[in-house]
């Protein structure tokens, strides 16, 4: 659709903003992305991307601007909290022939998918209310402004606003972890992602090249403690491997709480939802890029085949669903583990535990 008169709203220029924003563009759309913070907020530590997420960037032309970004990983590596190995998953072999695996940091990756948009991002600019009509969705913004589009889309995050405004559905649920990350200079040579499996509470830390380690933990908890690096050295302070020396190097920590997101539907009328406001999970499988990377080619894709907005709408979401639900799915699977004991968990891990962490990742070999 060339030179499309059709008036698009983004909404959030996150990783799915962004893409979105880039796919439209490549299909012949103009958007317009709105973002409520302010330019100078830079996204903070790490970022893990499995072999779906390299592919969905090189259908939108961004493969070689991330290519020199970070560390390609090649295997996973899960240890017991004692740093024995219990399994490990050869990424080479898993994602041939559809990406590499690659770590980092995240203001890297917000950089290229700036530029990769290709339009001017309105900082500051808060979507605050919705009035949809058959035919338009008229939009009001924190300053009083209002406008008219012929389609909003919600990529505005796992507490998306565009989500409650649109009657799609109310607050994201807690997954039940606190996640604690970091970036440390001065580590240990670290080669591999590698994960210390503990009892309701893990650690991940891997290499994102020039000396960097992003360093991910986690715990079975709803609420984030008061001070995160005491709670982090406490958690973590007994772990054998590598963990020692990362503890030691962590200057700073960033705290988050994990969110699920479940819908019964992923648009109305002319409002649709893409990335974490549709489906957010726990990070657990690292699929929420991947995920909203391939909504931004579908949902491009749907609306390049279909001039009727609703019907192109109407088929984003039900391609998209399967994987998705496959992601949330195994993603709970996964997270139900930590409640196993590791004297029960251990043996089975190290029997079959390669097999069952390569599984997870089945239906997201195939294209979306
Ligand atoms: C602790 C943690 C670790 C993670 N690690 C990984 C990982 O290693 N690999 C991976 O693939 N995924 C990971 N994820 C998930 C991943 O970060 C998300 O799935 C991904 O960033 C998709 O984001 P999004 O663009 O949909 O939403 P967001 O990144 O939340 O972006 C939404 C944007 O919308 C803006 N916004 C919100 N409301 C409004 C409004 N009313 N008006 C205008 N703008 C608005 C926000 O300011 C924000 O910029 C992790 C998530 C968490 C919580």
């Amino acid at each position: 659709m060339p030179g499309s008169p059709l008036r698009v709203l983004i909404v959030g220029a996150g990783i799915a903003g962004l893409t979105v924003a880039r796919a439209l563009r490549l299909a012949g759309f103009r958007p317009e992305i709105a973002e409520k913070l302010p330019a100078s907020v830079v996204a903070g530590a790490g970022i893990y991307l499995p072999g779906n997420a390299a592919r969905a960037f090189r259908e939108l032309g961004l493969e070689s601007p991330i290519r020199p970004l970070g560390q390609v990983i090649g295997r996973q590596r899960f240890l017991d909290a004692e740093g024995h190995q219990l399994c490990e998953v050869d990424l080479t072999q898993l994602w041939a022939g559809v990406g590499e695996c690659r770590a980092l940091p995240r203001a890297e990756l917000h950089r290229v998918l700036l530029t990769g948009a290709g339009g001017e991002v309105r900082h500051d600019t808060e979507v605050t209310a919705l009035d949809l009509t058959a035919e338009a969705v008229a939009v009001t913004f924190g300053d009083g402004r209002q406008a008219e589009y012929d389609l909003v889309i919600g990529a505005d995050g796992r507490r998306s606003t565009v989500r409650a405004l649109a009657a799609l559905g109310g607050a994201a649920r807690p997954a039940g972890q606190v996640v604690y990350r970091s970036v440390v200079t001065d580590g240990p040579e670290v080669a591999d992602w590698t994960s210390l499996l503990g009892q309701r509470a893990g650690f991940i830390v891997m290499p994102m090249g020039a000396g960097r380690l992003y360093c991910y933990a986690d715990e079975a908890a709803t609420a984030p403690p008061a001070d995160p690096l005491a709670r982090l050295r406490e958690l973590f302070g007994s772990y054998g491997g590598p963990v020692p020396e990362v503890l030691a190097a962590v200057r700073t920590v960033q705290v988050a709480v994990t969110d699920e997101v479940e819908l019964g539907r992923w648009s109305r009328g002319r409002v649709v939802l893409v990335g974490d406001a549709a489906h957010a999970t726990a990070p657990t499988l690292s699929q929420g890029a991947a995920m909203a990377v391939e909504d931004a080619v579908v949902l491009a894709d749907s609306l390049r085949q279909r001039a009727d907005v609703p019907a192109a709408l109407a088929a984003y979401e039900s391609r998209r669903r399967p994987r998705t639900r496959w992601v949330l799915d195994r993603t709970r699977d996964r997270d139900r583990t930590r409640d196993v004991p590791p004297a029960l968990r251990d043996p089975l891990l190290r029997g079959r535990g390669g097999r069952i962490f390569r599984e997870h990742y089945r239906l997201l070999v195939d294209p979306a």
